[in-house]
Order: C-alpha cells, then structure tokens, then sequence
C-alpha cells in the first residue's frame, strides 16, 4: 500500500509514522508527478490558508483532483479537512473542493482554541476515539453524497466519509490510538466506487452501461 502525506506544510511528519508502523509504504509528496502512483494521499493539519496557497504555486490542485476521480483515496484532517470541503467559510483560496461538506474555519472560538475529547464512531465498534482539536474546523453541514463518520456527546459532527474521501476536524497523528488510520488504509485498498469505475469504462469503451 503506498500513501504520500502532503508535506507542504503542517504536521505531515507524525502521519508518515504512523503509517510506516502500521506497515503502509508512506512517503513525503511536493510535486504532482510523486502522485501517480499513490493509493491514498493524507492532507495534514496546519494552516489551511497557506497549504492552499502552496497548493496553487505547486500546480498541485488539478493533479490531487483528477488523482481523486480516478479512485486515490485522500484524507483531509483539520486544515486538510477544510481543503476538502466543498464549501469552507473563511477560507480566502480555492481549495479542492472534493467533498459535499461545508465546513468553517477556526469555529470554536478563542477560549476553547484547542481541546479534547472522547468522541463516539459507531464503525469503529463501541470504544470511543480520544480525539484532540487545536484550532479546528467544524463540519456545519453533511450534503447528501457525504456521512457522519464520528461526532461529540453533543451531536456535533466531527469526521466525515463521502467514497474513499475522508474528513477528519481533529488530529488522529497526535495520539496512539491507529484506528482512523487502519481505516484509511482499508479505503486506499478498496476498489474505486461504482461511479468513478462506471467513468473510467466509458471513457475507454466509449459505452454507456445502461442504467
Ligand atoms: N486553524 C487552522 C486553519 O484554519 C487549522 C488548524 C489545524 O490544522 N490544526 O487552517
């Protein structure tokens, strides 16, 4: 399994150990070319303005997104998760726009900057998910092609998936528990969805499968 961590900026570091003690194939990625070959790209945590910006000045956006639709599974957590929206508030750059969310950016206000807290993730069984939040998102809205992966106590949603597309608002790198990894990896390994693998034979047969 070979998963690239954005290493524009951010917290890609932590990803990439994890990943290599899980056993995945994990490399730093900077150029559009070390994309290719990828199963899964992880968008870290950081500063989400600037990774778009950089993202931009990298010719980095359409490579991600034609990578995307072809079946690479992407994770976006904190920042990345807001690269991922669809629509993000507060976000004054194009990101790449790939998941039916909306998110907003630095939405817990000032005082509660940073916390943590025991999250409740119905697919992972029933022992909760420590989950730390510095500076997060929140995921405001859940459109139709998109689930609630994971939420608060009090219902707020936190980690979302929409095919082999996954938003995290918290940090999983920055704890040991593995398992939104693990699930990751599982996505990367997967076959791409119906729909993309429907586009990719009509764009070679030129045949419409009928619906
Ligand atoms: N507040 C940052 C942003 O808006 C995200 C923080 C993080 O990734 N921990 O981009």
């Amino acid at each position: 399994m070979k998963i690239g961590v954005l290493a524009l900026q951010g917290d890609f570091e932590e990803h990439i150990s994890v990943l290599t003690k899980l056993g995945a194939d994990a490399s730093d990625v900077r150029l559009p070319e070390q994309l290719d070959d990828l199963d899964g790209l992880i968008i870290p945590g950081g500063e989400s303005t600037t990774i778009a910006r950089l993202l931009a000045r990298w010719q980095l956006l359409s490579p991600i997104r034609r990578r995307a639709l072809e079946g690479m599974a992407v994770w976006g957590t904190c920042a990345g998760a807001i690269l991922l929206a669809e629509r993000a508030t507060g976000l004054d750059r194009e990101g790449l726009r790939l998941m039916d969310i909306a998110v907003e950016r630095n939405a817990y206000g000032r005082q509660v900057d940073s916390f943590e807290a025991e999250l409740s993730v119905p697919a992972f069984g029933s022992r909760p998910f420590h989950a730390v939040f510095i500076r997060a998102p929140r995921i405001s809205e859940v459109g139709a092609k998109a689930m609630p992966l994971a939420c608060l106590a009090d219902g707020t949603v936190v980690a979302a998936q929409q095919d082999k597309l996954l938003a995290t608002a918290f940090h999983p790198e920055l704890t040991d528990d593995a398992r939104f990894h693990q699930h990751f990896l599982a996505l990367a390994a997967a076959s791409p969805p119906a729909t993309i693998r429907e586009t990719e034979s009509q764009a070679a047969t030129g045949v419409r499968r009928p619906a």
